[in-house]
């Protein structure tokens, strides 16, 4: 039994801190005391099982729902990116994977790999010989005929018409997905002759997504911009609707009825613009559109939070400029440029993300979740930006970086 003794642990549902001690074994919680007094030697076998957290402030493990770990965050121009060969773009996405852990983010869901070699970064995750997040896949992502699949060969899997998206959806699933991405508009980040405002997939081939997933017991991200294609992804049955652009009230109210989650992805524009480098080599097409989009996307964020819209957190992270391991961001972004309060934002990246990826164990610290913990110098409620400079990381039980243990970032 490992103990971390002496923090404020943070609980999800009441949204307030409380002075506990918790006990950890097999991976996760097994008891959490009110710290009134200490693990005794009976419980803990020995003095190394005792970590001292003392004046830290613990949260669940962060849970990024938007990322794509295959993908080089270094060059303004993704079409640079298409000649990988797999071995290259296989030890990028391990080195991504462990900086995003060593960010805090415990958890993530990719929507988009690169010839299922992220699939076999999990697998040697899973087997402890690499260090990462937890991984829930989509492998491929589902496209219309585009010219921006020549942007991204290993992630785009071309499908047109119904019976070809159930083929599609079944491939992906058949190679171990444990979701179905779907392009229902436009992307940015995409070729000149690509329009973000347009509708891709139709209502039809997004229902054949949604069967085949749903048939499953896996869920639908739904990428869109464009109003129509984001009414459409919600009428289809989409679980989630990534971007979510050009949401108007009315498609809002729906999502809201249904459930449906927000995936914000506000860290692809912000973190973009703080990347000098990145920019100057970002073609003008793509940089006109990124400026054009960011405003209108924050008002989107807001007033889906107003609206009562479950909003899951996502980065986007593998678009230019937006740099594994800085996910932490998008809760700072939030509660700064769309009007969440500290706590709305980390139920975004803890309880909200988790139910998204249909896992109750994870995201809150409670007896028998996963011992997924951050811990934060100061208190996130008053400043939120301490998430993006953390103290501690554990996964599963094990601490992967922590002051005394030498492991700083
Ligand atoms: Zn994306």
């Amino acid at each position: 039994m490992r103990w971390l003794v002496g923090g404020q642990v943070f609980d999800t549902e009441s949204g307030t801190f409380r002075r506990a001690d918790l006990g950890i074994d097999g991976g996760r919680i097994v008891t959490i005391s009110d710290g009134t007094h200490r693990p005794g030697t009976a419980d803990a076998t020995d003095a190394t099982d005792v970590i001292d957290v003392s004046g830290m402030w613990l949260l669940p493990g962060l849970i990024d729902c938007h990322v794509h770990l295959t993908q080089p965050t270094d060059a303004g121009d993704p079409a640079k990116a298409a000649a990988r060969s797999d071995a290259a773009v296989a030890l990028y996405t391990a080195a991504a994977a462990e900086r995003t852990l060593l960010g805090g983010i415990t958890t993530v869901r990719d929507v988009g790999g690169w010839n299922y070699v992220e699939m076999d970064v999990r697998d040697a995750i899973r087997a402890g010989t690499l260090r990462g997040p937890r991984m829930f896949l989509a492998g491929k992502l589902l496209s219309i005929t585009t010219s921006t699949a020549d942007y991204y060969p290993g992630m785009y899997d071309v499908a047109d018409g119904a019976d070809a998206v159930r083929a599609a959806a079944r491939r992906q699933l058949a190679r171990g997905a444990d979701l179905i991405k779907v392009m229902a508009t436009g992307a940015l980040l995409s070729s000149e002759t690509e329009d973000a405002r347009a509708i891709q997939f139709t209502l039809e081939e997004l229902q054949a997504a949604v069967e085949i997933a749903h048939a499953n017991h896996k869920h639908v991200a739904a990428h869109c911009h464009a109003l129509a294609g984001i009414h459409n992804a919600v009428d289809a049955g989409a679980d989630s609707i990534e971007h979510c652009t050009f949401a108007d009230d009315e498609v809002l109210r729906k999502m809201a009825a249904r459930g449906t989650s927000f995936v914000p992805t506000i860290c692809a524009g912000e973190l973009l613009f703080r990347d000098d480098a990145v920019v100057a080599t970002m073609p003008p097409h793509l940089l006109e559109r990124m400026e054009a989009f960011n405003d209108i996307h924050a008002a989107a964020v807001r007033r889906a939070n107003e609206l009562g819209v479950p909003i899951a957190m996502g980065t986007d992270a593998g678009t230019p400029g937006n740099h594994h391991g800085m996910n932490a961001h998008e809760c700072v972004f939030m509660v700064e440029q769309c009007g969440l309060s500290p706590v709305e934002s980390i139920r975004t990246a803890t309880v909200n993300a988790a139910r998204l990826l249909r896992q109750p164990d994870l995201g809150s610290l409670r007896e028998a979740a996963h011992a997924d913990v951050i811990a934060c110098a100061d208190n996130p409620l008053d400043d939120i930006t301490t998430l993006t400079r953390l103290t501690m990381v554990m996964a599963a039980g094990e601490v992967v970086t922590h002051p005394s243990a030498g492991l700083g970032r």
